[in-house]
């Protein structure tokens, strides 16, 4: 049976505008970080991005280097557009990084337009498609000049290649930077993408107050903490976990006793609003409307459709507030 996506999705989800852009993106976006590699079951990888798409999220988020191995999530999030989602292209919104090691020597990393521009047409062909909705900078690269990198950004655009361009893990300083730069190239910086949850909390010193006065959009990677803000490792690690895969990028020590005290006060919070841990470090990330949408990652269909309940309750109490933050701070 070919796949129908679910003629109500979107009445399913809440759409949030894009900075000052005419986009707007689901207030819940899936990322292909992990899971969608060759070392993974590709009928899960696919039965992921049905529920996603039955759900209204129409975003999704890749790099030239997710796998394991690098590249090979591109490849199968390409074959699975082609087979299952054939004329949806146009309700999806696609974007895909270069910044990171992707290949041998100097070419295959950081912020030169020679790797920029070839690692986009790399991309396009691994995916098979004409063009990607968004291309970042995945990472600022300390050595090239900013404005050659943000050259290349502007010109894939022009070249058609991308529609939009965003910066990722820029620091308040390069964002600046990078904004005021693309803004005289004529091609305006959608989104960045930082990392932020209730544990890495940097972007609320100054990251939000420029995305928010620039009209950039801001879409946060790693909102559970890879997994950490949820209930599944109050009571050791589970075998089918991140932290349990040698491939993945959740080591077990980050799991300390602390952590576990700290999740088991966070997770009683949770419970008296109504919410699981998981629902309640996402709803507390939508609370702030400068935030655009939330890069969540799932390792089955379940897991998704169990984060999606965040949308239920998006609003906190000063009193809820400061108790998080007491926790925290512990
Ligand atoms: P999360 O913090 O959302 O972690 C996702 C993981 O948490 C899942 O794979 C799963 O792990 C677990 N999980 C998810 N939902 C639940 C749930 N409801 N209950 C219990 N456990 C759950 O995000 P990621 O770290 O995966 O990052 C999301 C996306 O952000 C990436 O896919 C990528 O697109 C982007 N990203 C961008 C980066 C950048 O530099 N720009 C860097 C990193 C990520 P498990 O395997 O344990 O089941």
């Amino acid at each position: 049976m070919p796949y129908l996506p679910d003629p109500e999705r979107y009445t399913k989800m809440k759409y949030r505008r894009c900075g000052n852009s005419g986009i707007k993106l689901p207030a819940i976006s899936l990322g292909l970080w992990h899971n969608f590699g060759h070392v993974d079951q590709l009928e899960n990888s696919a039965n992921i991005l049905k529920l996603a798409f039955d759900s209204g999220i129409t975003h999704f988020d890749l790099a030239n280097n997710y796998g394991p191995p690098p590249g090979s999530a591109e490849e199968n999030f390409g074959g699975i557009l082609k087979r299952d989602f054939k004329g949806f292209r146009d309700e999806m919104i696609i974007s895909t990084k270069a910044g990171y090691t992707m290949w041998d020597g100097p070419y295959g990393d950081w912020g030169s337009k020679k790797y920029l521009i070839s690692s986009i047409d790399q991309s396009l062909k691994r995916m098979e498609l004409d063009y990607v909705d968004i291309f970042y900078h995945h990472r600022p690269d300390p050595e090239t000049p900013i404005e050659e990198t943000m050259n290349a950004l502007d010109l894939i655009v022009r070249q058609g290649k991308a529609l939009y361009v965003g910066i990722s893990n820029y620091k308040p300083e390069e964002a600046k930077k990078a904004i005021g730069i693309l803004k005289r190239l004529g091609t305006p910086c959608l989104i960045h993408q930082p990392k932020y949850s209730m544990y890495e909390r940097w972007i609320e010193d100054g990251l939000l107050d420029l995305l928010g006065n620039e009209g950039v959009g801001c879409i946060p990677f790693s909102p559970l903490a890879q997994g950490m803000l949820t209930d599944k490792y109050l009571k050791g690690i589970p075998e089918d976990s991140r932290a349990a895969k040698s491939h993945g990028f959740l080591q077990k020590d980050q799991i300390t006793e602390s952590k576990i005290q700290q999740l088991v006060q966070l997770n009683k919070i949770a419970e008296s609003r109504g919410q699981k841990l998981a629902h309640m470090a996402l709803s507390w990330i939508l609370k702030d409307e400068r935030i655009t949408s939330v890069l969540v990652g799932a390792s089955k269909p379940e897991q998704l459709a169990d984060s999606l309940k965040c949308l239920d309750n998006t609003n906190f109490s000063e009193e809820e507030l400061n108790s998080i933050n007491r926790i925290l701070s512990n």
